[in-house]
């Protein structure tokens, strides 16, 4: 039997796009989440052993982690060059013992999620592994779990998006500008000093996704804009006047081709975003979240500070 953590780890290939989610964000668990707070760990373990069979049904992050749209990338980046190792890897990491965990990897299986590691660490803090397996995007449905991932330097939005029907080709991402691919601080450089000075600002400081955007934008890069994927969106609430002109100006100097951008000049982003019907929409204000989320769209919160 194990004792302690068990962490069992392929090496992550070379210039992936790691991945991780966790089990409770993938996965509907809350009734699970319920019997484990009320009746305690062996209770719940007891539970997950007996229906190990039976499938979990679909959480909050299945839209984005499901075979297509991310596996549909994998394969057109592999039938140009076969040899690439540049492609989607999918973690799943679970603060669950791996005794309860076979229910887990059987729901897996059965809805043909490609998953190429799952991490089942009896621990409260899961997080620690993120670093090592050089993840770019960690998916929660728990705040402290967020928390910890940004602390170790790990992109992490909370409340990430829910099922969702939309097409599931080409794969769709909608990031909005400030404080998610750009740093905060340049908005007010932006009002102090300048446009000069902000897209200055906006090269030298980061926001929490850009990390990501860039190798998704790598990704599409090596695609025409027709044949391509993946498709990339900017959807932003200030107005093309000020901030048109310095995100355009800062993604280029980046190098990440956006497909459409939207400058919304502070009207409501969910029409837009119910239009393009993306598998993730990152923004970092809560009341985009809460839009976007009244649309059907799947999105993920951006916390800018724990
Ligand atoms: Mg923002």
């Amino acid at each position: 039997p194990w004792s302690g953590d068990a962490v069992s780890l392929a090496t992550p290939p070379l210039q992936a796009l790691v991945i991780a989610v966790t089990t409770r964000a993938i996965f509907s668990l809350e009734e699970e989440h319920k019997l484990y707070l009320e009746k305690g760990k062996e209770e719940y373990t007891r539970h997950q052993q007996a229906n190990q069979d039976k499938p979990l049904p679909p959480g909050t992050a299945f839209a984005f982690i499901q075979v297509s749209p991310l596996q549909h990338v994998n394969k057109k980046i592999l039938e140009r060059n076969p040899a690439e190792k540049d492609l989607f890897d999918i973690l799943v990491l679970s603060n669950n013992s791996p005794e309860s965990g076979v229910r887990i990897i059987n729901s897996a299986k059965h809805y043909g999620l490609e998953i190429s590691k799952f991490c089942f660490v009896s621990n409260e803090d899961s997080t620690q592994y993120l670093k090592s397996q050089g993840v770019k995007l960690f998916l929660s449905a728990d705040r402290t779990d967020v928390c910890n991932a940004l602390q170790r330097g790990v992109f992490s939005p909370s409340n990430p998006p829910y099922f969702s029907q939309a097409p599931s080709t080409p794969l769709r991402v909608v990031f909005d500008g400030d404080a998610v691919l750009f740093s905060n601080e340049t908005d007010q450089i932006f009002q102090e000093q300048g446009l000069e000075e902000a897209v200055h600002a906006l090269l030298c400081f980061q926001g929490p996704l850009k990390a990501f955007a860039m190798h998704l934008g790598k990704m599409r890069k090596k695609f025409s804009q027709e044949k391509s994927p993946i498709r990339t969106y900017l959807v932003t609430a200030r107005s093309g006047r000020d901030m048109g002109i310095r995100a355009i100006k800062t993604l280029r100097e980046w190098g990440l081709e956006i497909d459409e951008a939207f400058f919304m000049d502070g009207a409501p982003k969910g029409p837009i975003l119910a239009q393009i019907q993306p598998h993730i929409f990152f923004d970092d204000g809560l009341h985009n979240i809460q839009g976007a989320r009244n649309m059907g769209v799947p999105s993920a919160w951006v916390p800018s500070c724990c």
